[in-house]
């Protein structure tokens, strides 16, 4: 187990649950009539994801991807590299990629190309978390959860190496 400095509770589980719900019903609403293919980015928006899941009202298909980007700590690489892609075809699906936070902007970015060029009909963004001041590329994102200060988050999903997802509360720490 890695231990931190410090950790403080930035929002409950309630709180998370609770606008989770309306990020549900907001999709339920906008998507009405289609169906929706739900794309996860492993590993971090694994909790999110199967929240947000069972909030849409819709039919749902799952599928994940996977890609590199922190390393074990709390520093980007600045390198993005797919390690899995989707392992369905996205070709003609309306797609909502689920991601825990949107940082630099890079990894949502290189995977919404990567979803249009295998000829998904739409690609909408959805995100737990969102820290705008860090943003380095243009993306935006559809549904955002909530949007954060420039400092390092763990639990819901999002870890410090490794450890820590399994917090039903989003901290913020010090490490
Ligand atoms: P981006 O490509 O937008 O710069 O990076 C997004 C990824 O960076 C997230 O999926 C997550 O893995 C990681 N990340 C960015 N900020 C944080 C943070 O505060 N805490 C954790 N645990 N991961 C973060």
């Amino acid at each position: 187990m890695v231990e931190v400095k410090s950790m403080k509770q930035l929002f409950t589980e309630e709180q998370i649950k609770q606008r989770i719900c309306e990020l549900g019903a907001q999709i339920t609403k906008e998507y009405a009539g289609k169906e929706i293919k739900l794309i996860g980015v492993l590993r971090g928006a694994s909790v999110f994801y199967a929240e947000l899941a069972m909030r849409i009202a819709l039919p749902v298909r799952f599928d994940f991807v996977s890609v590199s980007s922190y390393k074990d700590g709390t520093e980007s690489t600045g390198r993005i590299q797919i390690r899995k892609e989707p392992d369905e075809p996205v070709r003609g699906e309306h797609v909502i990629l689920v991601e825990d936070i949107i940082d630099t902007g890079r990894t949502l970015k290189q995977l919404r190309g990567l979803l249009e060029d295998r000829g998904a009909a739409s690609v909408s963004l959805a995100a737990l978390l969102d820290k705008p001041s860090r943003r380095v590329t243009d993306l935006h994102a559809d549904y955002v959860g909530f949007e954060i200060p420039d400092a390092f988050v763990v639990g819901f999903g999002l870890d410090y190496a490794q450890y820590y997802r399994n917090l039903p509360y989003i901290g913020i720490v010090e490490v």
